[in-house]
């Protein structure tokens, strides 16, 4: 199982239900039922039962999908959560089959993002990107890195208000601090009236008099936050993980957003990468070209290996080292490395060497 983040702190789905690797999904749902029974809120009270039941809960809505259940197979939970969203991971799963005969009362909806609330209203901060790059030799073998996210919250100066202090608020006389006013408009023998918003507050129904030196009266500030990210083996240009509950916090009370940190590759100075394979060019003494012999090649952990050349090799001809590219990210192994060989002419040559040349070109060679 691949630690990121996130999922570090995560349970393996099969462990959480306590089922096989390999259980159908009949054997899936029983265990779900059972554990279900259990947890649901509405039956048991104790203080981490709704914890335990939307743990349950999203493995059985990952493991009971065959796509997710693939996706989360082949990658654990990094493949769900950078493809999925919380909701995403619940929406479409029929809880209610298996709750029918329980005759619990909220859907599964309102115990996870918010009792009473309508999905609709349901307002979750925003999301935020980071782009993060590393080398390609952090994106073969891992790497936890730390990044600064700036992150918009409400200012804790001045809770948000953007006042310098209390006295600093003073209630908008137009509305006397309702944010509202009463139009009256008449037409005819008719009087409309309308509630609309104070046009002088904004709607705020207060006006600041000195504003807070922190955040100049915006009542937000950016807070820079440091997060660890660790970088899973393999991992590819334009990756995105998901670090859930790291992005914005949310102005409607909601959960904060998550941060998706989108993978870029540094160009490395040796290598190219092909998928899962890594190509480096090396030049090769013209006369090992002819007669064959072995040179030292580069490779991604910087251990030098050797390469057998055989006689009369051409020049560009390309070498296939077995195991020696990128880790695949899916399953297991390795790429291969390929080794492009172009022959190196001397730049200076002594006189002996001069007329050992000649004297192949006699012979035309
Ligand atoms: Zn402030
Ligand atoms: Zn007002």
């Amino acid at each position: 199982m691949r630690k990121g983040e996130n999922s570090s702190m995560k349970r393996d789905y099969y462990e959480v239900l306590n089922v096989d690797r390999n259980a159908t999904l009949d054997e899936i749902k029983r265990a779900y039922r059972q554990l279900a029974l259990k947890y649901h809120p509405d039956r048991n009270k104790s203080p981490d039962a709704e914890e335990k039941f939307k743990e349950i809960s999203e493995a059985y809505a990952v493991l009971s999908d065959p796509e997710k259940r693939r996706a989360y197979d082949a990658y654990g939970h990094a493949g769900i959560d950078s493809r999925y969203t919380q909701e995403d991971i619940f929406r479409d799963v029929d809880f209610e089959s298996i709750f029918r005969d329980f005759g619990f009362g909220d859907s599964i909806f309102d115990i996870f993002f918010g009792r009473g609330r309508r999905r609709a209203d349901y307002v979750k901060g925003a999301d935020i990107q980071y782009n993060l790059e590393i080398t390609l030799r952090e994106a073969a073998f891992g790497a936890e890195k730390e990044i600064v996210v700036p992150r918009r919250a409400k200012c804790v100066e001045c809770n948000g208000t953007g006042a310098a202090s209390e006295s600093a608020l003073i209630k908008c006389k137009t509305c006397k601090g309702a944010g509202q006013v009463q139009n009256i408009r008449v037409s005819g023998n008719t009087q409309f009236i309308q509630i609309i918003t104070c046009p002088d507050c904004n709607g705020t129904g207060v006006f600041i008099k000195e504003r807070c030196k922190k955040c100049k009266g915006t009542g937000v500030t950016v807070l820079e936050t440091k997060i660890k990210v660790n970088v899973p083996k393999g991992v590819d240009e334009g990756y995105s993980l998901v670090i859930r509950g790291k992005g914005e916090q949310s102005e409607r009370g909601g959960p904060p957003g998550d941060l998706y940190v989108v993978i870029n590759i540094k160009r490395d100075p040796v290598f190219e990468r092909i998928g899962d394979d890594i190509i480096c060019e090396v030049q090769v003494p013209y006369t090992t070209a002819v007669l064959g012999g072995t040179i030292l090649v580069p490779t991604l952990d910087d251990k030098k290996i050797e390469l057998n050349i055989p006689p009369r090799t051409q020049s560009g001809t390309v070498f296939r080292i077995k195991a020696k590219g990128m880790p695949r990210f899916k399953g297991g192994g390795f790429g291969d490395e390929l080794v492009k060989v172009n022959i190196k002419i001397p730049e200076r040559i002594n006189r002996e060497a001069e007329e050992l040349l000649l004297k192949l070109r006699e012979m035309g060679l």
